[in-house]
């Protein structure tokens, strides 16, 4: 059959709507494909756009303190670490993002926490010493509203949908927001397992852990020892000093402006796993004001952002910490810096 034959056939075969659909020629559906294919991969091409803009920063930053070290007679504070570049290696340690929140996002953050996931992914990807798994896991059981306190639930946006307790990630809210987003590229991202068989409570091993049916979980084999895992919450008394090879770190999967202050940390706590925030600490954040001032990209000043971080910000902090071991550096690479504000024009200093 030629081409305007087949085209005749399909239409004529495809019921009474078929005239409100036109049949595409080969090189037009070609061409649709291609821009479909664009169109989905855009965000994520921005998202390494915008740490490629980071690194080149940082890159002329260093080759700027390299120049001074030479003219003042090589005595400058360059470290070698920072102008060789480095052989890429894995940071044996695994990230899950417990994505089972999405009952306490309204719409418009879902589609912000979809975007950080992208921005997260990017991250990882592009990293010098990327964790060796990302995993998403999905909604859980019992439902996200159990670690809410008595008040935080009428922050909720939405009436709960209990039937999406445990359910299958790409079901959920969350995956069709990613959907929404990026169509199916994200299925397909490298280094990244979406846990298909429930929240975290399935995929973490431990005796205080839920009936567990190991027969009918084909991913029971990769579960993770809750000894092994800490959960990272702004909440807690407890400082990350290190992070170590063997261990998982989970992020909450929630954009929420914390309006469920602890909510992480209630859901660590009935898990049973340990809880670390990262060392924002006076310290190092005056180290990393005299860092910010001494490169003159922004006023000196105190920092005033909040310190409940955004997910992809956790995540490129720690990246910067499995590439140069230094919290002061990685906090001077990705905390944000319009965040720093003269003393004068602080309205919100940090305790
Ligand atoms: N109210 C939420 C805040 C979500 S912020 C809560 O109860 O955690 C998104 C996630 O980023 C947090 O769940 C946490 O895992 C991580 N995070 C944000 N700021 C952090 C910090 N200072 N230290 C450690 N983890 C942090």
């Amino acid at each position: 059959m030629d081409e305007a034959a087949e085209r005749r056939a399909s239409a004529s075969s495809s019921g009474p709507h078929a005239g409100a659909e036109p049949v595409l020629s080969k090189n037009a559906a070609k061409k649709l494909a291609k821009r479909q294919k664009y169109e989905a991969t855009k965000l994520e091409r921005r998202a390494a756009e915008r740490l490629k803009k980071k690194a080149n920063k940082r890159a002329k930053w260093t080759a700027q303190q390299a120049s001074a070290a030479l003219e003042s007679g090589g005595k400058g504070s360059v470290r070698k670490t920072e102008v060789a570049p480095q052989p890429k290696a894995i940071f044996d340690a695994k990230l899950v993002i417990d994505c089972g929140f999405e009952d306490l996002m309204n719409d418009k953050e879902l589609s912000s926490f979809g975007q950080q996931l992208m921005y997260l992914y990017s991250a990882n990807r592009h990293a010098q010493r990327p964790f060796s798994e990302l995993i998403f896991s999905g909604g859980g059981e019992p439902s996200c509203l159990s670690y809410l306190s008595e008040d935080q639930h009428e922050a909720v946006p939405i009436k709960a949908q209990t039937e999406s307790a445990g359910a299958n990630i790409h079901e959920s809210r969350v995956g069709q927001a990613m959907n929404g987003k990026l169509r199916g590229v994200w299925k397909r991202w490298k280094g990244v397992t979406i846990y298909e068989h429930g929240g975290l409570e399935r995929l973490l091993r431990g005796d205080a852990m839920p009936q567990q049916n190991a027969d009918n979980d084909k991913q029971a084999a990769g579960r993770i020892d809750l000894k092994d895992v800490v959960y990272l919450t702004a909440d807690t008394d407890d400082v990350l000093t290190c992070l170590e090879a063997g261990t998982t770190y989970v992020i909450g999967g929630i954009v929420d402006k914390n309006r469920y202050k602890a909510l992480c940390k209630t859901k660590a706590e009935h898990l049973r796993v340990r809880t670390a925030k990262l060392p924002l600490t006076p310290d190092n954040l005056d180290a990393v004001e005299q860092r910010l001032a001494a490169s003159g990209e922004t006023a000196t000043g105190t920092y005033t952002g909040r310190k409940v971080l955004t997910v992809n910000q956790v995540v490129e902090i720690l990246l910067g910490w499995t590439e140069t071991g230094d919290w002061t550096e990685a906090l001077y690479k990705s905390l944000p810096q319009r965040k720093y504000k003269k003393a004068d024009q602080s309205t919100e200093l940090l305790p």
